[in-house]
């Protein structure tokens, strides 16, 4: 399996993902056309198949055009049949997703919005979280709730530390920012956030992160630690020790960051 991130609009990724054996590739989030096919070219594949991770407009807006040009299948979360364009395979957690000799496992992940999955693939070692899980942050909270961010975050917090993970947007400089003000004391974070600079300063994306490194730097899988609680409870102290509180306090900082 072959990564390709594919920028669209103003900071959304599109990834193409190629089966190197047959050819074949899928788009995650489909938010413009001609950029993804140019990259299908580039590769020398044929895109068969979309897996839309959220109806949001900038990740499913050019399922439409696409399915009109080429031949696609369109998976996406069947509860959501009504807002994802084109959809032709409604998925449910733990459902598999097949395309050339590529297999991915369906998490179901809702908060950003009620119907948001993700695409596991448990052999290569990645996931493609849309926009629950940024590197070093979370999507906010359109059609959930803090705990049900918590619960869908942990899912993927459950997979493979070595497992990459590729997210929805360009948003890692940012999210490290406030990272950074809430544990200062951090060097995960710190070290990661200059790494992050020079990587956008030299036009380079800050994707995929890991597991692992998302353990160590996302605030929104940290708020057990010491540090970001003293953070948030200093601006918010009606968190107290409450960990849902506290999580949605967080969400509610960076909000306003
Ligand atoms: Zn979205
Ligand atoms: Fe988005």
């Amino acid at each position: 399996m072959r990564v390709v991130a594919v920028p669209v609009l103003q900071d959304n990724y599109s990834y193409l993902i190629v089966d190197e054996d047959e050819r074949v590739a899928a788009v995650v989030d489909c938010a413009e056309v001609e950029p993804v096919l140019q990259a299908a070219r580039a590769e020398g594949v044929t895109v068969t198949t979309v897996l839309s991770t959220h109806h949001h407009y900038d990740h499913v807006g050019g399922n439409e055009e696409l399915a009109g040009k080429i031949p696609v299948r369109v998976y996406g979360n069947a509860d959501d049949s009504a807002r994802i364009p084109k959809l032709t395979d409604g998925v449910r957690e733990g459902d598999a997703v097949r395309f050339g000799r590529l297999q991915a496992e369906v998490l179901f992940i809702p908060a950003h919005t009620s119907g948001h999955i993700a695409y596991h693939f448990p052999r290569e070692k990645a996931v493609f979280t849309g926009d629950t899980m940024f590197a070093a942050g979370c999507g906010r909270l359109f059609e959930g709730d803090p705990a049900q961010m918590m619960k869908s975050l942990a899912k993927i917090d459950a997979l493979p530390e070595d497992t990459r993970v590729y997210c929805g947007h360009e948003y890692t400089v940012k999210n490290l920012e406030f990272a950074h003000m809430l544990e200062p004391s951090n060097a995960a974070i710190a070290d990661k956030l200059a790494w992050a600079k020079a990587r956008r300063a030299q036009g380079q994306t800050t994707v995929p992160s890991t597991i692992g490194s998302e353990r160590a730097t996302n605030p929104f899988l940290r708020t057990g630690s010491p540090e970001l609680r003293d953070s948030v409870r200093r601006r918010i102290p009606s968190v107290g020790e409450d960990d849902v509180l506290i999580f949605g306090g967080t969400r509610k900082l960076k909000d306003d960051f």
